[in-house]
C-alpha cells in the first residue's frame, strides 16, 4: 500500500497507469505489463497539472516537519498517542527504554542523539513486531480467506506502508507502529486482502468494504499524518 495519494489513469482498455506522489515529493509510476514507454509518458502528461500540484504540496508539507534532535521534551508517537521523550542519563552497561505514563523514558550512558535515536528505533521495531503479529493473529479470525496469520517482516520503505510478496509474505513499514490503531488495522487488512487478490480489482475492494470497517476514515487519517509518521 502506497504512502500517499495515488490515482489510476485509465486507458481505453483494462490496462492502467497509476501515478503516486510520495511524501517527500518524489513520484513513482506503476504501469501494467505491456504498456509502452510512450503510452506511459502520455498518461503522465495527461495528468501533468495533478502531478505538479501534488509534488509541490508534498514538498511543502515535508519541509515543515522538523527533524528530531532526540532531546528530552520532544514528542514521540506510539500507536497514535503522543509521548514526551525523557532522556535519562545512566552509567551502567544495560540500559532500558520504557513507556512510563505519558513519557517514553530512554536511558543512555552518553546522551548522544545518535545513541538515543538508535535506541528508539530498536524499541519501535521490537514493539512493532510484537503488536503487528498479535493484530494479524486477531484479524485472521475475522477474515474468512485468511486461514492462518501470514508471515511478515519489517522493512523501512520510503514510499509504502506495506506490500505482499507472491510467496504470501507481507512486508510492513516499521514506522506504522506510530500510527493510530484503526490506521494500522486498515493497512494490515489491505495487505492481507492482497494475498487473495493481488491487484486493486473491484473484487479486492469488495473484500475491503466488507471487512475493513470505516476504512476511508482510517486512510484519510493515515494520509494526513504521513509526514509526521515517517519523519525520524
Ligand atoms: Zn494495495
Amino acid at each position: 500500500m502506497h504512502l500517499l495519494k495515488d490515482i489510476a489513469v485509465d486507458d481505453h482498455s483494462r490496462a492502467r497507469v497509476a501515478i503516486h506522489v510520495n511524501p517527500d515529493g518524489s513520484m513513482a509510476v506503476d504501469a501494467a505489463i505491456g504498456f509502452s514507454e510512450s503510452s506511459i509518458k502520455l498518461a503522465v502528461q495527461k495528468r501533468a497539472r495533478w502531478v505538479v500540484n501534488h509534488v509541490v504540496e508534498a514538498r511543502d508539507r515535508y519541509a515543515h516537519v522538523r527533524p528530531k534532535e532526540y532531546v528530552s521534551g520532544e514528542q514521540v508517537l506510539y500507536l497514535g498517542r503522543r509521548y514526551v521523550l525523557k532522556v535519562v542519563p545512566v552509567d551502567k552497561a544495560v540500559v532500558v527504554v520504557r513507556l512510563k505514563g505519558n513519557r517514553l523514558e530512554v536511558q543512555s550512558t552518553s546522551g548522544n542523539p545518535d545513541d538515543i535515536k538508535g535506541r528508539i528505533r530498536a524499541w519501535y521495531r521490537v514493539k512493532g513486531r510484537d503488536y503487528l503479529a498479535r493484530r494479524m493473529n486477531t484479524l485472521t479470525q475475522t477474515l474468512p480467506w485468511s486461514k492462518s496469520p501470514p508471515p511478515f517482516r519489517l522493512l523501512e520503505m520510503s514510499s509504502r506502508w506495506g506490500s505482499g510478496s507472491p510467496a504470501g509474505e507481507i512486508i510492513l513499514n516499521p514506522h506504522l507502529i506510530k500510527a493510530p490503531r484503526n490506521c494500522i488495522d486498515y493497512v494490515l487488512i489491505h495487505e492481507m486482502a492482497h494475498l487473495r487478490h493481488h491487484d486493486h480489482s473491484p473484487e479486492f475492494w469488495k473484500l475491503i468494504d466488507a471487512h475493513a470497517g470505516d476504512w476511508r476514515k482510517a486512510k484519510y487519517h493515515l494520509d494526513a499524518l504521513v509526514e509526521v509518521l515517517i519523519s525520524e
